[in-house]
């Protein structure tokens, strides 16, 4: 990082933004401008109260009405969603880090990108369901938009400035999840508490419930079509249970380049945050000195049909990214609210993707729109 940069850790009290604040704590060159969170409250101020950043936002009126901020002298206090859209674009913000979970980051790190701002991309939501026009927009502003979602560091980190048609492939690494083993009459039963059991990653609820049924992996493949600017086509995926290797880069001689590193959020964060440089930081080191093993397996599509919705998103585009997104986000929301059984999450979001307008040419309004119609869409799904 050349000089001091002012960052915006949007979704602060969630599990990457806890692990940003820790990195940024620890950075030279990086201070805490605002932190924002919707329901966790007592959290951010005490964040803030640790960290004194400039501003503080509570995104939801709701949350904040009853809540009783303490006194908290180094920060302005600022409620509403609106605020979230605002200090995205704020002069004194260097980088906004993405770290809201869901269609709910969509504005602030649209917001970001058209101010031109660095953007350390944790919500790959933003990118499934609006990759090509926010990719456009990035490139008009100017806006960098470097991946935190560990995968995409990996691969950003593999291709190194390679040429484009030098890359054969990416292959995008996935634990498996929990249900890794199981059998699909223990997936069919599969609990709220049994699929939050992540082995390897400690995460928020909703990517965790992603990581179970692995439709995180179909958007981390929509999400790296987008950002890579891949066809569909050279975007692959391997279990390795270990999380280990984070992903792998072919290129067309054969050689394939790997990022290793043990499961911890914190380097992604901190490579998007020090990037084009690297710094010591926080974060446990492979050991050598132990053996351990790096297993590899190709995915089991019967048993996560989830996977083959990724593939056939990222190769329509268009309107397909919100709807699956949006489908995806309500369907979880009711599997962890014992609404729905697990199988269902991914059986109504082919269905809703399947009966929607596709049109491949939308707007973003076009894109809001929809993902208000498959939230519905979803309601009526669990109803019927
Ligand atoms: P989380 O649930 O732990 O935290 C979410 C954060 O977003 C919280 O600070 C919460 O207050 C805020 N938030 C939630 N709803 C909001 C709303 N309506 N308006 C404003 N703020 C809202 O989630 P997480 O696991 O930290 O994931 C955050 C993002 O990072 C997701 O897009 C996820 O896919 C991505 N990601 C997470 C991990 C991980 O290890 N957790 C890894 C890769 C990518
Ligand atoms: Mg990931």
């Amino acid at each position: 990082m050349p000089s001091s940069q002012n960052i915006a850790i949007l979704g602060s009290t969630g599990s990457i933004g806890t692990n940003a604040i820790e990195v940024v704590s620890q950075l030279e060159n990086a201070k805490i401008f605002a932190l924002s969170a919707n329901s966790r409250l007592s959290l951010l101020c005490e964040q803030a109260a640790k960290h004194h950043p400039e501003i503080l936002i509570a995104a939801s009126p709701e949350h904040a009405a009853p809540f009783c901020f303490p006194d908290l002298p180094n920060s302005q206090l600022w409620i509403g969603e609106d605020k979230l859209v605002e200090i995205a674009a704020h002069p004194d913000v260097d980088v906004v880090l993405a770290a809201i979970v869901g269609s709910a980051g969509l504005r602030s790190t649209w917001s970001a990108l058209e101010s031109g701002k660095t953007v350390a991309l944790a919500n790959k939501e933003t990118l499934v369901m609006a990759g090509p026009l926010a990719m456009d927009l990035a490139r008009e502003r100017n806006a960098r938009v470097l991946p935190v979602d560990s995968e995409h560091s990996a691969i950003f980190q593999a291709i190194n400035g390679e040429k484009a048609e030098n890359i054969k492939r990416v292959i995008l690494t996935a634990s498996g999840g929990p249900f890794r083993n199981s059998s699909i009459s223990e997936i069919r039963n599969a609990t709220v508490k049994t699929a939050l059991n992540h082995p390897t990653w400690k995460m928020g609820p909703k990517i965790t419930i992603d990581s179970a049924t692995m439709m995180n992996k179909s958007l981390e493949l929509i999400e790296a079509r987008w950002l890579f600017d891949l066809p569909a086509e050279k975007i692959d995926v391997v279990i390795h249970p270990q999380s280990i290797v984070h992903s792998l880069v072919e290129f067309v001689d054969g050689s394939i380049m790997a990022q290793l590193s043990p499961p911890d959020m914190k380097l992604p964060i901190q490579y998007a945050l020090t990037y084009p440089d690297r710094s010591a930081g926080p974060t446990e080191k492979l050991d050598f000195n132990e053996a351990f093993r790096l297993d590899f397996q190709p995915p089991d599509f019967e048993k996560f049909p989830a996977l083959l919705l990724g593939k056939e998103v990222a190769e329509k585009g268009g309107t397909t990214g919100a709807v699956l997104n949006a489908a995806n986000e309500g369907a979880v929301a009711a599997f962890l609210d014992e609404k729905i059984g697990f199988l269902d999450i991914t059986k109504a979001c082919r269905e809703i993707l399947n009966h929607h307008d596709f049109d491949p040419n939308p707007s973003l309004d076009d894109l809001i729109a929809l993902d208000a119609w498959a939230r519905k869409e979803i309601i009526q799904w669990i109803a019927a």
